[in-house]
Formats: C-alpha cells, structure tokens, sequence
C-alpha cells in the first residue's frame, strides 16, 4: 500500500542477502520439511526478505486481532467459519504464496478481474487520462489465488521465493496443492487468499530481474465489498486509491520532513485525496459524494485495524476528511472545467494536512 524511508533502509540492509539460498540447502543433511507447517526458520525468513524487498504493504485484516465488527469484516470471518487454527496457518502461508508468486510473475497473472473486469479497466484508463503521470508504466494485475492447486506454479514460487531445492519444493507443492483443492478452501479460490489490494513502485532485484510498477487487486477484496452492496463504487475507488501512490512514486511525493506513523499517515491520506478528487470529479468517475462516502467508511474501517505502526492510514474520521477534501476541491475544479496539475494538488494537500489529522474529540 505504501512506502516509508524506514522500511526502505531496512530493505537495504536486507537486500546483499536476498536470493541467497539458507545455508541449510547445502548442508549435508537436509533438515526435516515433512510439513508445510513447519518449514524451516531460514527459508520462512528468506520469503519474508523478498517480500520487504518487493516494499509491499497489504490490506489484511485477517493478519490482525481486531475488535470492531463491520459489514465487510463479518463478512470474511463468516466465510472463514470453519477453519481451524492449522487451517489460518496454512492459509497465511497460501497468502505469501499467492503475493509473491503475482508480483514476482507478472506475465503468468492474467489480465481479467472476473465480474468487475469492465469497471476496473475502464477506471485504469480513465485514471491514466485524468492524472499527469506516466500511466503506461504502471501495470495492473488481478490477485488470484487458482495458482495454489497448480503444482508447477507451487514448486516455482517455493523455490524462488523460500529459496529451497527443487526436489523439496516439489514435496512442498504437492503438499499445498491436495490441501488447497478442498471445500474449505473453496479449491483454492477462498476469498482471504486475494483479501488484498497494494502498489509497487517497481525495483529491479540482483539475481532475479525487475519487478514493474504495479497495481495488484485482489479478487477477495472485490467480493467482499461486493457481498456488503459497494460493488458500484469500490473498484473504482480501490484503483484510485493505488493509482495515487503512483502519482506519489512518480512525482515524488513521499519524502517530507514527517517520519513514522505520521510519514505513513500523510502518504495514506494524500492517497484518499487524490481518490475523492478523481472520483467525484466531472472528468472523472462522475460519483455521488454519498457513495463515496459509504465506501471509504467500509475502507476506513478496514484500514483503521489493519494498519499499525509505520504503515498507519489515519482513523477512519482523517480519512473520511481527506476524501471529502479531495470531493471539495473537485467541485471547485469543475466550476473552471479542469484537472488540477498532481503537483498542485499536493502541495495544497500539504497545506490542508494539518486541519484533516486535528484532533477531533
Ligand atoms: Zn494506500
């Protein structure tokens, strides 16, 4: 979802390891990985490096306790009823596997979103055309999660990504794949597995190749927010949410003098701005205001529990004020029958940052 300057330094120092094998794959006995459950520390902490490299942050509510009950979160612990705790663990695994195996082979991701393909291309489009930044550098990629009961796409991924030898991943695929193809995990297509949406700024990685600036959606997150009656509005304001971190990387928008949560913060709610502005604007996706409203509500709520620490988002109120400054100065724009320049906008997004995080008791 988002970048900061620590995670990037901390990425950094990570890097000169990455793509390493564990030691542990040239030892001389091989230790036990009998079960996906217990997959030895180094390869667990070899796909974790890769992810901090790729910068990825995820909406991911089922990664956090979170107290407050909303539409959309009853929705996904309904549909999750019947798992066991073995069963999260592997679904958390199924998670990593489905990211990295969608970001680290972009070409193998497919290009539909299902049901919402016609709303979530035509709003690509249309956002390309509204914002002035190089639109045909940014891919945009479904998150799919059919690949875990596809043995080939398994063994390549647990290779690639937790650096173990081929014969192992092999184990490990056929393993994942006859436990994914059940009921319960709906074959593999459980909606928690794609509950996702995020952007990458793109980043070349030593051994492997480039990974391209991307906009990956997440099959579950669409359903979800179909299945609580915003399948109207949330493409589109998901996309524009994500297409606004690519105005941040692109016109560098993400160094200020804040750091920490209130890096994160700002970056977030600029996000939320630039998606209330296109959203509602005349030249954009022409939305009633109380539409939108009702969407980044259910996002805010979303974000309000998934996101702590460095990668915080703004109470559900700070962002509910950021989109609804971003649908004001639409209005105001239309009136003179423009698009602000991005730079503009966010230079008197700055200017209004203070008043949007006042506290509001
Ligand atoms: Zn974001």
């Amino acid at each position: 979802m988002r970048n900061t300057i620590a995670s990037r330094v901390a990425v950094a120092v990570t890097a000169l390891t990455l793509l390493t094998p564990p030691g542990w794959a040239q030892a001389e006995s091989t230790p036990d990985t009998g079960t996906l459950l217990a997959l030895p520390a180094e390869a667990t902490a070899h796909a974790n490096q890769l992810q901090a490299r790729l910068d990825i942050e995820a909406i991911d509510p089922s990664d956090y306790v979170c107290s407050s009950s909303t539409p959309i979160r009853d929705w996904l612990a309904a549909s999750k009823a019947d798992w066991t705790a073995v069963d999260h663990n592997l679904a958390n695994l199924a998670q990593q596997v489905v990211l990295l195996d969608t970001v680290l082979f972009p070409d193998d991701a497919g290009t539909g979103f299902g049901a919402f393909t016609t709303p979530v291309t035509h709003a690509f489009r249309d956002l390309g055309r509204f914002w002035d930044i190089d639109s045909s550098r940014i891919r945009l990629l479904p998150l799919r999660s059919t690949m875990l009961t596809d043995r080939t796409k398994l063994t390549r991924i647990f290779t690639v990504g937790w650096g173990f030898p081929e014969a192992i991943s092999k184990s490990l695929a056929d393993q994942m794949a006859t436990l994914m193809d059940t009921d319960k995990f709906d074959h593999g297509r459980h909606p928690g597995f794609t509950f996702n949406a995020f952007a990458i700024g793109g980043l070349e990685i030593p051994g492997f190749g480039t990974v391209p600036p991307e906009i990956v959606m997440g099959d579950g997150v669409l359903a979800g927010m179909r299945a609580v009656g915003l399948g109207d509005v949330a493409p589109q304001a998901i996309l524009a949410h994500e297409y606004g971190h690519h105005v941040q990387y692109q016109r560098d928008l993400f160094n200020s003098d804040l750091t920490g949560p209130e890096a994160s913060r700002r970056t977030e709610l600029m996000a939320d701005a630039f998606a209330g502005y296109y959203l509602t604007h005349a030249r954009g996706a022409t939305m009633q205001w109380k539409r939108v409203q009702q969407f980044v509500e259910v996002f805010a709520q979303l974000g309000d529990c998934s996101f702590a620490g460095d990668s915080h988002h703004g109470t559900p109120n700070q962002r509910l004020h950021a989109a609804e400054w971003g649908y004001g100065l639409a209005n105001d724009a239309q009136k003179q029958g423009h698009v602000l320049p991005t730079l503009t906008f966010a230079s008197l997004f700055d200017r209004q940052l203070p008043t949007l995080v006042a506290p509001d008791a």
